[in-house]
C-alpha cells in the first residue's frame, strides 16, 4: 500500500475490490498506477467501483488478425475432404474463403473492438508471410495496429503458414518482414510441414539472431517427434542466450507422451526459459499445464483462431479462455482457477516482455473491472467487464468498445 502523499491524479477509482481481498482506492496519474490506498485525496474523475474486482488488463498471447472473420459476413465452416486433419488442406481452403473476404484491415479492427470489449490490452498476432500472401497482410495489420495503439498493445509475429524451408521464397520475405516491423519470428512444424527440422530452425533463429528479435513457433507435430523439436529449441534458446524471448505455441506432444517423458522436455524448457503456449483445445491433447508450471516453464495461454477458417468458435474473450483451460485441465479449487487466470495475465505479460505489468503502484494503469468477488468467480462467471482502462484512459464500458 503506498501512501497517496500530495499526488494529483487524473482519476481515482474508489471501492475497488483487489485480487488479494482489500478493498481499496487507485490513483491514476500520466497513464499509470501512482496510488493505491484507503483513501486517496479526491479529484475531478471520480469512478465508483461499487466494490467490483480489478484485474489487470486481459493478455492474448495468441491470436490471428488477418484470418478472423469478424466484421466480415458469416461464413459456414468448410469440411475438408482429407480422412485426417491435413494443415495444407486448411490452408487452401483458407485461401478460398478469405479471397472473397473483407478486407484485412476491416476484420482485424472488428476483431480488435471485440477484444478490448472484453478486456484484451495487450495481444500478440501471428500474421501469414508467404509467397501468395506477401507483405500485404503485415501491411494491413501494421496500419491496423497504428490506428489502435491507444487502445491496445500488438507484438507481430511473422508468420509462415505455408512452410519456410519447403517454401521458396519465404525466407526473404520474412527478412523483409521484420525489416518492415513484425517484432518476433515465426516457425511452424518444423518436421510435419517442412520436413526439415534443422532446417527451419537454422532459418528461425538465424532471422532471430539477424533481427534481434523474440521467436513463437506454432508446433503441432506430435508425440516423439514433436518431443525431439521442443528438445532442440531449447537447446537452441539456451546455447543463444535467449531465455525468455521463446515461445512454442501450442506443443501438443507433451500432451501426448508419458509423464516421464514430457517431464524431461519441460525440463529442458524450463532451464533455457522458453515458454509454451496453450489454448486447451477441445479435440486434441495438450501439455499438462500443471506439470509445465511445477517443472519451472511460463505457460500462457491465448485465443489462436477466431471464427475463422480453421475455427468457427470464439469471441475473443481471454477470460473465457481461461475457463476452457481451466475446464480442459480438470482445475476446480480457487487456486487451480486462479492458475487458469495467471496464464492470461502475469505469466503471459512475463513472457511477451511486457513492462509494468500488474495492479500495483508504478505498473502501467492497464485495468479491467468485472462484477466478481474474486478472480475464481470471475473464471467461472465471466461477468461483463464494466470497465477497461488502457494507461488509464476508459476505453471500454459494459463490455462495449468505446472507439479510439
Ligand atoms: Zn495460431
Amino acid at each position: 500500500m503506498a501512501n497517496a502523499g500530495d499526488a494529483v491524479f487524473d482519476t481515482v477509482l474508489t471501492d475497488a475490490l483487489l485480487a488479494d481481498g482489500n478493498t481499496v482506492s487507485i490513483g491514476i496519474a500520466a497513464g499509470r498506477i501512482a496510488a493505491i490506498g484507503a483513501a486517496l485525496p479526491a479529484t475531478r474523475e471520480q469512478v465508483s467501483l461499487g466494490g467490483s474486482l480489478v484485474l489487470p488488463g486481459l493478455v492474448d498471447a495468441h491470436v490471428h488478425l488477418d484470418k478472423s472473420l469478424i466484421g466480415d459476413a458469416w461464413q459456414p465452416h468448410r469440411a475438408g475432404k482429407s480422412a485426417t486433419f491435413s494443415v495444407m488442406e486448411r490452408v487452401a481452403i483458407e485461401a478460398e474463403v478469405l479471397a472473397r473476404a473483407a478486407p484485412v484491415e476491416q476484420r482485424a479492427a472488428a476483431l480488435i473492438e471485440l477484444a478490448v470489449g472484453h478486456g484484451t490490452t495487450h495481444m500478440r498476432s501471428h500474421v501469414d508471410i508467404d509467397p501468395v500472401t506477401g507483405l500485404k497482410s503485415l501491411h494491413s495489420v501494421l496500419a491496423v495496429r497504428e490506428r489502435y495503439k491507444g487502445v491496445v498493445s500488438i507484438q507481430i509475429v511473422a508468420f509462415p503458414q505455408r512452410g519456410l524451408t519447403s517454401c521458396a521464397g519465404t525466407f526473404e520475405l520474412m527478412d523483409e518482414a521484420m525489416r518492415e516491423g513484425a517484432d518476433l519470428v515465426g516457425g511452424l512444424d518444423p518436421s510435419g510441414v517442412d520436413h526439415d527440422m534443422h532446417g527451419q530452425l537454422d532459418a528461425v533463429f538465424g532471422l532471430a539472431q539477424r533481427h534481434d528479435a523474440g521467436i513463437d513457433i506454432h508446433l503441432h507435430d506430435a508425440a516423439a517427434e514433436g518431443l525431439a523439436e521442443l528438445d532442440e529449441i531449447a537447446q537452441r534458446s539456451k546455447a543463444l542466450g535467449m531465455a525468455g524471448r521463446v515461445n512454442v505455441s501450442h506443443a501438443y506432444a507433451l500432451g501426448m507422451v508419458p509423464k516421464a517423458d514430457a517431464q524431461r522436455t519441460a525440463e529442458r524448457l524450463a532451464a533455457a526459459g522458453v515458454s509454451i503456449l496453450t489454448n486447451a483445445p477441445g479435440n486434441h491433447a495438450y501439455p499438462s499445464v500443471l506439470q509445465l508450471r511445477a517443472a519451472g516453464v511460463t505457460v500462457i495461454a491465448g485465443n489462436d483462431n477466431i471464427r475463422d477458417a480453421w475455427w468457427p468458435y470464439g469471441d475473443a474473450d481471454m477470460l473465457e479462455r481461461a475457463m476452457l483451460i481451466g475446464y480442459g485441465s480438470g482445475f476446480l479449487t480457487d487456486q487451480e482457477l486462479g492458475v487458469a487466470l495467471d496464464l492470461a495475465t502475469h505469466s503471459a505479460a512475463r513472457a511477451l516482455g511486457l513492462d509494468d505489468y500488474g495492479v500495483h503502484v508504478g505498473a502501467q494503469a492497464d485495468l479491467i473491472v468485472v462484477g466478481a468477488r474474486n478472480v475464481a468467480e470471475a473464471i467461472v462467471a465471466r461477468p461483463v467487464r464494466s470497465h477497461v482502462f488502457k494507461a488509464g484512459r476508459l476505453v471500454a464500458r459494459n463490455g462495449k468498445f468505446l472507439g479510439r
